[in-house]
C-alpha cells in the first residue's frame, strides 16, 4: 500500500505513475487510478523496440483504488497484466468508453463493476463527480478525457490521448486547476507546442505534461513544453511531476467559475 498521507478538506494528493497514469486520493479518502500501465508488456510485444526506460514504479496491487478510469482501449492505457490485480477485487468498479468495457467485459469483469461513459457523461465516486470529454486520438479505438472534479472542488483535466482539435477547444473543461496533457507529439497526439496552446487556451492554473517518459520511440523533453508555454507568457503554470511522488493540489484562491 502507498503510505497513508495527509491532506485537508478541499485538497487532493496526485501521483504520476508514468505515461497516462495517475493515482488520485482525494480528500473523502477515495482512490481513482487512471491509466495504469505498470507492466513491461509492449516491450515484450514489440521485442523490445517499446521497452519502457525505468521500471514500474510501483507494483499494480500497492495500489487499492476505488475505481479505475479508462481513457481508451490501447494497451499503454488499459493494460491486461496491470488490471490483473483490479479486475479480481470485487470491489473495485471500471469506467471507461464502451469498448474498453466490452475489453473488460472479456477479461471478466461483470456488467454491474463497470460505468460505460460516452462524451459529457457523468457519474460520482463518493464526492468527486467525473465527466467525460471529446479526445481525437488515433485509430478506431473511442478516446475520451475526463474532468475530475474532486470532493472540495478541486477541478482536473485528463486530456487523454488526443489532437488539438477544434472541438477539443470548445469542449474542454475552463480554468481547471490542473490540466494534464499528452505532448509526446506522435501517433496523433499533441506535440508541446499544441499542449501549450491547449492548456493556456483553458486558462489552466497548472500544465502537467504526461505521456512522454516511458518510451525512447515515443518520447518528448518536458522541457521543450515548458519553453513552449514561456514563450505564450504562461511558463508559471508549467508543473512536471515526478514519478511517485506524491502532489497536493488545492483549489486556486479567489477563482470565480
Ligand atoms: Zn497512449
Amino acid at each position: 500500500m502507498l503510505p497513508e498521507i495527509d491532506i485537508a478538506d478541499g485538497e487532493v494528493a496526485v501521483w504520476w505513475i508514468g505515461q497516462a497514469g495517475f493515482y488520485l486520493l482525494t480528500s473523502d479518502r477515495k482512490k481513482i487510478l487512471i491509466d495504469p500501465y505498470l507492466s513491461d508488456s509492449i516491450g515484450e510485444a514489440t521485442d523490445g523496440e517499446y521497452a519502457r526506460l525505468y521500471p514500474p514504479p510501483v507494483a499494480p496491487d500497492a495500489l487499492d483504488p476505488d475505481v479505475v478510469l479508462l481513457t481508451h482501449d490501447h494497451p499503454d492505457h488499459l493494460n491486461e497484466p496491470t488490471l490483473e490485480f483490479v479486475i479480481s477485487d470485487e470491489s473495485v468498479k471500471f469506467a471507461g468508453p464502451s469498448d474498453c468495457c466490452a475489453h473488460l467485459s472479456e477479461l471478466g469483469v461483470p456488467q454491474p463493476r463497470m460505468v460505460e461513459l460516452g462524451v459529457s457523461d457523468e457519474f460520482s465516486v463518493g464526492g468527486t463527480r467525473i465527466k467525460a470529454i471529446p479526445a481525437f486520438g488515433i485509430g478506431s479505438a473511442i478516446h475520451l478525457g475526463y474532468e475530475i472534479t474532486c470532493a472540495g472542488g478541486v477541478r482536473l483535466y485528463h486530456t487523454g490521448d488526443t489532437d488539438l482539435d477544434a472541438k477539443l477547444l470548445d469542449d474542454a473543461p475552463r480554468n481547471p486547476d490542473a490540466v494534464f496533457v499528452c505532448i509526446n507529439g506522435k501517433w496523433q497526439n499533441m506535440d508541446v507546442e499544441s499542449a501549450a496552446e491547449l492548456a493556456v487556451s483553458i486558462n489552466a492554473a497548472a500544465a502537467v505534461p504526461m505521456h512522454h517518459d516511458l518510451f525512447a520511440k515515443n518520447s518528448a523533453d518536458a522541457d521543450d513544453f515548458r519553453r513552449a508555454l514561456q514563450s505564450r507568457g504562461r511558463e508559471e503554470i508549467f508543473l512536471p511531476l515526478e514519478i511517485m511522488v506524491p502532489y497536493i493540489f488545492s483549489r486556486r484562491q479567489g477563482e470565480l467559475r
